[in-house]
């Protein structure tokens, strides 16, 4: 499971403008003991109102958030596919995401240079997303001959017709995301972690303005995230970092509100990424700590007890389960329980977002 962000874009668009400012709202390192953390990866709290929520009614010594990785990919230039400043090193680097955050410049500013001479969202869309795709059609194509001489020897299926049909619409620069293979076609092309089939967000890096209302350049990128139904949204690099330097939640909370916004940009942005990846999370409660913990989509009770400890899957015993919904309407476990809505579920049980548990384990 690939459950970060690279953070993706031409030199000079604000990438590690952005990626500073995570990196300055960054997660405990404690909790990961065993991580080393690199500087161009920033472990970052996914905001939760709900987990909010649950601290209040529950209240415990810690509240901790679940977590997402973003990475900085730096150096994507046209020509990269061949080589072209960091190239192959970048190229490679986003094949370990899971998705791509895509930073377009929707800024003016005639002291930063920008690499084409003028800014223009969509020709840098094109040229990030045709090298993107030139690396997939280099990958693809040595598959395929490699296939090719394998087929021969063999009896069995080869998807040596979907790779031909994957490599035309490559060759016409068409993102493979766009294209409508079917389900099967889908599963054998995610197994080789081609860069145009990992789903994008597109972020607008604009000026404070822009950010409220938009301009002439968030309007393209808008409009292109449309047209490929992908996620889009609008910040400021530069006054992320500012709102990041501000230590008070609420002084924070005013100067957003100040400037028409609800949260910030960031804030936005990981929550974003979070559901992109169709992540969802389980809530621990207890005295010691109020917990998010991620999952995917369809695990069971048991995997989900396996990520809080190896034990508790071993030795799963069964799920004692309530809906947040259900806290935030009875205000209590103790209320919950009297309305029959405390469950208890079996190893076969299908984890839902949100869920408040309690695994019991024997080992
Ligand atoms: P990267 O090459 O994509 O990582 O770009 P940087 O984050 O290093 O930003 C390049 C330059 O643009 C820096 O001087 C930033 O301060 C500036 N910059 C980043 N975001 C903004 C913005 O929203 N507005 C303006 N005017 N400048 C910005």
């Amino acid at each position: 499971m690939n459950l970060n962000c690279g953070i993706v874009g031409l030199p000079n668009v604000g990438k590690s403008t952005i990626f500073s400012a995570l990196s300055m709202s960054d997660a405990e390192i404690a909790n990961f003991p065993f991580c080393t953390i690199k500087p161009n990866v920033a472990m970052v709290n996914v905001p939760d109102k709900r987990l909010d929520e649950l601290f209040e009614l529950i209240p415990s010594k810690k509240k901790i958030n679940a977590l997402i990785e973003f990475v900085d990919i730096a150096g994507l230039v046209k020509g990269a596919s061949k080589g072209e400043g960091l190239g192959n090193q970048f190229l490679s680097n986003i094949r370990e995401v899971g998705i791509i955050c895509h930073v377009v410049r929707c800024f003016d500013d005639g002291d930063i240079v920008h690499v084409n001479g003028k800014v223009d969202p969509q020709s840098d869309i094109e040229t990030v997303n045709t090298e993107l795709c030139l690396k997939d059609l280099e990958t693809l194509e040595k598959i395929y001959d490699k296939e090719k001489k394998l087929s021969r020897l063999k009896k069995t299926d080869s998807p040596l017709e979907l790779y031909e049909k994957a490599i035309e619409v490559l060759s016409q620069n068409r993102l493979l995301r766009l294209y409508s293979f079917t389900d099967k076609e889908e599963k054998v092309l995610s197994s080789l972690q081609l860069l145009t089939l990992k789903k994008q967000i597109y972020v607008c890096n604009c000026d404070e303005s822009g950010v409220v209302s938009g301009n002439k350049y968030t309007q393209v990128v808008e409009k292109i995230a449309k047209d490929e139904n992908c996620e889009v949204l609008r910040i400021s690099g530069k006054m992320e970092a500012e709102i990041q330097k501000i230590e008070e939640k609420s002084e924070r909370d005013e100067f957003l509100s100040m400037m028409g916004l609800e949260e910030s940009g960031l804030s936005t942005l990981i929550r974003k990424a979070f559901h992109t990846l169709d992540l969802c999370v389980f809530f621990t409660a207890g005295a010691d700590e109020d917990r998010a913990w991620v999952f995917k989509r369809g695990m069971k009770a048991p995997e989900c007890a396996g990520l809080i400890h190896s034990d508790f899957q071993k030795g799963f015993i069964k799920a004692e389960v309530y809906s947040f919904e259900s806290l935030k309407q009875y205000k209590s476990e103790a209320e919950v329980r009297k309305h029959g809505l405390y469950r208890l579920e079996g190893k076969d049980y299908e984890m839902q977002d949100a869920d408040i548990v309690f695994f019991k384990f024997n080992v």
